[in-house]
């Protein structure tokens, strides 16, 4: 089955402080943490074109990125939207996926993604019609109300973190964002539950880190480090 990769990265990076302008731009072991995330995506054999959505005054430094850094695989790059969820419809837009395609969606800010991830959540997905990528939860996690007070510890055996990439055909993805009517989803496959379908789990790694706060610089090269000595 042929692969499109949608590419989020029109976040306000508010939570890397003083840095976070320049978010799909800073840089991780002298390339761009956007670069990073691209080049994973191009490089996977099971990817045919990616689109990716940044913010309206990033496209054209997004297009140099690219061509800078011999990134093949890039079909398009168009404006993000306020939120997360208005910047994948409009990529599904652009990409307007075929009927037999499947749609994999990958945050901007995740530079660690492998490519037998990638092939582990296409290959579920093309057998499930929706997968995602995650692991399971090893810290006891806590329902709280505004004022700190615990509300409820849900049994931690159930629990996984969810990550990207979420893959989905094309069917699916486009009947769960045709019913969505707004409200605050932070991923695509609450958007797919919501419409009812099944989504399977697909253990991911570690490594797959999301660049959300400056710490996660810090890590991100020691990532990075590790992954060349290796
Ligand atoms: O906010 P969060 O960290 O979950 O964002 C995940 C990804 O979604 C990031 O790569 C971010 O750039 C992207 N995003 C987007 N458009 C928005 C908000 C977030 O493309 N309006």
């Amino acid at each position: 089955m042929k692969v499109v990769a949608l590419v989020p990265a029109a976040g306000s990076g508010e939570r890397l402080g003083r840095a976070s302008e320049e978010k799909p731009f800073l840089e991780i072991g002298g390339k761009p943490l956007l670069a990073h995330v691209l080049s994973r995506l191009s490089d996977s054999g099971r990817i045919d074109r990616i689109v990716v959505m940044v913010k309206d005054k990033y496209l054209e430094r997004t297009r140099d990125l690219i061509r800078g850094w011999h990134i093949e695989k890039v079909q398009s790059v168009v404006p993000g939207g306020v939120t997360r969820t208005e910047s994948v419809r409009n990529g599904i837009e652009e990409a307007s996926p075929g009927e037999d395609e499947l749609v994999l969606i990958h945050d901007g800010a995740r530079p660690f993604v492998t490519g037998e991830v990638i092939e582990r959540a296409v290959d579920l997905a093309a057998r499930t019609g929706a997968a995602v990528v995650g692991l399971p939860c090893d810290s006891t996690i806590k329902k709280v109300s505004g004022d700190l007070t615990v509300e409820e510890t849900p049994p931690r055996s159930g629990l996984w973190e969810a990550q990207t990439p979420q893959v989905f055909s094309s069917e699916v993805i486009r009947e769960a964002y045709r019913a969505y009517a707004g409200g605050n989803v932070t991923d695509d496959s609450s958007l797919v539950e919501m419409s009812g379908r099944k989504v399977k789990m697909v253990k991911g790694t570690r490594d797959n880190i999301k660049i959300t706060v400056p710490e996660d610089i810090r890590l991100a090269e020691a990532i990075l480090a590790g992954e060349r000595a290796e």
